[in-house]
C-alpha cells in the first residue's frame, strides 16, 4: 500500500501541491484534472523524483526516502516530458532502460520482448527514435516503464500523441496488469478513464477536491444531470442560463445536456456520466 500524507509542494509563488493525503492499493488510479492543477508535481513527489516541502510518501508505512533504491526497483515512471537519444533504436534504447535498472542481460531480450507487443511495437524496434512518430515515442516511453515488471506504475499523460484505437489497446492492457499492482495515470481526458479507473483522484489548483470510486462519486451528482429539447433560437439562453456539457442537433433543434439544482419545465432527468462530473468540479474552463 502507497500512502500519501499530507502533501505540499511550493514553487515560488506557486503553491503546487496543498495539503495532499490518499492512499492507494492495487488497482488503477485515474488522476484527473486541468492542465497547472498539479498532476505532474504529486507524481514526481509519488516517484521520490521531487521531495515534498511537507508531508511525506510511506510505501507499505515506510517513508519512501529511506527505501531509496529498494523503491525504484518497484517503480515503473513515464514522466510527461521524456528525453530520447534520437540515434538509438527503439530497441537500444530499451535495452539501455534495462541496464539503468540492472536488469541481466540475459533476461532484458526476454523484457523487451514482451514488452514490444503491448504497446503495439513489435516489429518497429530497429527503427531509430528519430524517425517514430509523437505516438510511436510514447509508446516506446510506455514500454520501458514496464521493463522491471513493477509492482507501481506511473504513467503521465500516456495517451497523449496516442490515436484512439492505440489508446483502448493501453487501456485494456494496463486493466488486466491492474490485477497485482498500484497503477496511476494522469489525464486531463475523461474519456480515457471511463471504464478503466477503479478509483479517481480529481485535483484542483493543487487541492484534492474529491476522490473515490467512479460511482461514488458519480452519485454525488445524481438528480442534478437532464437532458431537454430545444429550438435553435433558443440554444443561446440555455447555454447562458446553464451548465452545457452536451448539444447534439436533432430534427427541428437541439438536444442539450445540462446540469442543474433547477432544471426548465420538460427536462429529463438522466444518470451522470464522468463528463458531467468534470464539468460540476472544474467549470467551463480549461483553467486550473
Ligand atoms: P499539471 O501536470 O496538472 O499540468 P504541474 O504539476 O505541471 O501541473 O504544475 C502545477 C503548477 O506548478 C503549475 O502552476 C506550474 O506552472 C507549476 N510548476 C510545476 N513545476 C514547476 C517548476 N519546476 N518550477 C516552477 N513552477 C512549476
Ligand atoms: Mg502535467
Amino acid at each position: 500500500m502507497l500512502t500519501v500524507e499530507h502533501v505540499t509542494k511550493q514553487f515560488q509563488e506557486t503553491l503546487a501541491l496543498n495539503d495532499v493525503s490518499f492512499s492507494m492499493e492495487n488497482g488503477i488510479y485515474g488522476l484527473l484534472g486541468p492542465n497547472g492543477s498539479g498532476k505532474t508535481t504529486l507524481m514526481r513527489v509519488l516517484t521520490g523524483v521531487l521531495a515534498p516541502d511537507g508531508g511525506r510518501v510511506r510505501y507499505d508505512g515506510i517513508d519512501i526516502r529511506s527505501l531509496d533504491g529498494q523503491y525504484r526497483d518497484l517503480l515503473g515512471y513515464l514522466p510527461q516530458q521524456f528525453a530520447m537519444y534520437e540515434d538509438f533504436t527503439g530497441e537500444k534504447f530499451l535495452r539501455y532502460v534495462c541496464d539503468l535498472k540492472g536488469i541481466p542481460r540475459a533476461d532484458a531480450r526476454e523484457r523487451i520482448a514482451e514488452s514490444l507487443p503491448i504497446v503495439g511495437m513489435a516489429g518497429e524496434e530497429k527503427k531509430k527514435i528519430r524517425k517514430l512518430s509523437g505516438g510511436m515515442r510514447r509508446r516506446i516511453g510506455i514500454a520501458q516503464a514496464l521493463l522491471n515488471h513493477p509492482k507501481i506504475l506511473v504513467l503521465d499523460e500516456p495517451t497523449s500523441g496516442l490515436d484512439p484505437s492505440e489508446r483502448i489497446r493501453l487501456r485494456n492492457y494496463l486493466l488486466n496488469l491492474s490485477k497485482n499492482r498500484i497503477i496511476l495515470l494522469s489525464t486531463h481526458i475523461v474519456a480515457d478513464l471511463e471504464s478503466t479507473a477503479h478509483h479517481l483522484l480529481l485535483l484542483k489548483k493543487g487541492v484534492l477536491t474529491a476522490h473515490g470510486a467512479p460511482a461514488e462519486l458519480l452519485q454525488k451528482l445524481s438528480g442534478q444531470v437532464f437532458t431537454l429539447f430545444c429550438k435553435d433560437e433558443e440554444l443561446m439562453q440555455i447555454q447562458q442560463q446553464y451548465v452545457v456539457s452536451a448539444i447534439s442537433s436533432e430534427e427541428g433543434g437541439n438536444r442539450v445536456r445540462i446540469l442543474a439544482d433547477n432544471p426548465p419545465p420538460g427536462a429529463r432527468q438522466t444518470p451522470p456520466s464522468l463528463e458531467d462530473l468534470y464539468l460540476y468540479y472544474y467549470g467551463e474552463t480549461q483553467d486550473a
